[in-house]
């Protein structure tokens, strides 16, 4: 059996037009780090072996000289512009890491680089659930209750709480399983994805399982989202 190999797509091309700030909110400081080093940081300390960053078109020098070199990043082994829309700048990630070895035996996390609070405590585990079911995304089961609306904003159904989830990144899988997928994804004219799993869902019908990760595990947007980040690091996660 080839011996297994993990890697990360770690997304950075978007720009972050909802924050409303003079850079892409990626590169905006948390206490003393930019946001986007946080979670490169906790891929750095787990048991993937490397990582795809995928930046904005002109930034991949910037990131190398003030992210990779100055951290010093050992698994950063490339950084690969990305495209108009995250799934495909998610594309360009895949076709980065695409080897032999990733092919046979290769797990791959997809995860936004606007996700500080992730840990490589949460890689660990989403590493073993993967290697059990090949596509394994993080989430938490949702504490409000949900309605699903129409067009005129009347609601149409509440589905059961208990059964609903919001999910977050990493999102982990089989390399071959999401490689292949995205490959018949862009082949397609229809495409409307929010997130890696729907791809599966829509391009292969695979089962996808849920792993429980935590509330914390936000993805910065809008700038109240910074305020909640920093009364995370002060108050919790010293
Ligand atoms: O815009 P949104 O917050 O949903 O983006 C989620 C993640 O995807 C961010 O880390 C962002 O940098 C990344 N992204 C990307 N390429 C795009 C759009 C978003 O890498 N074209």
């Amino acid at each position: 059996m080839e011996k297994e190999k993990t890697a990360a797509v770690v997304l950075a091309a978007g720009q972050g037009k909802r924050m409303q700030a003079d850079r892409p909110k990626q590169y905006l400081m948390l206490k003393d780090r930019p946001i986007l080093l946080y979670s490169l940081q906790a891929f750095e300390e787990s048991e993937v072996d490397e990582i795809a960053l995928v930046v904005g078109k002109g930034e991949e020098a910037y990131c190398r000289k003030e992210i990779v070199e100055k951290f010093e990043l050992k698994k950063v082994s490339r950084i690969i512009p990305g495209g108009k829309e995250r799934y495909l700048s998610v594309a360009a990630g895949l076709q980065a890491l695409n080897t032999a070895s990733m092919e046979k035996n290769g797990y791959v996390f997809i995860h936004d680089g606007a996700r500080p609070f992730l840990t490589p405590e949460l890689i660990h585990k989403l590493l073993e659930e993967v290697r059990r079911y090949k596509a394994c995304i993080a989430g938490m089961p949702v504490k409000d209750t949900i309605k699903i609306a129409d067009e005129n904003k009347n609601v149409s159904s509440t589905p059961k709480r208990e059964l609903v989830w919001q999910v977050q990144t990493p999102q982990v899988f089989s390399y071959s399983l999401i490689y292949n997928a995205y490959q018949k994804l862009l082949m397609g004219s229809q495409i409307q994805v929010t997130d890696d799993a729907m791809v599966l869902e829509q391009m292969t019908g695979y089962k996808i399982h849920l792993v429980e990760a935590y509330y914390q595990n936000i993805k910065i947007t809008t700038p109240e989202d910074i305020a909640i980040a920093q009364a995370f690091l002060e108050n919790y996660l010293k």
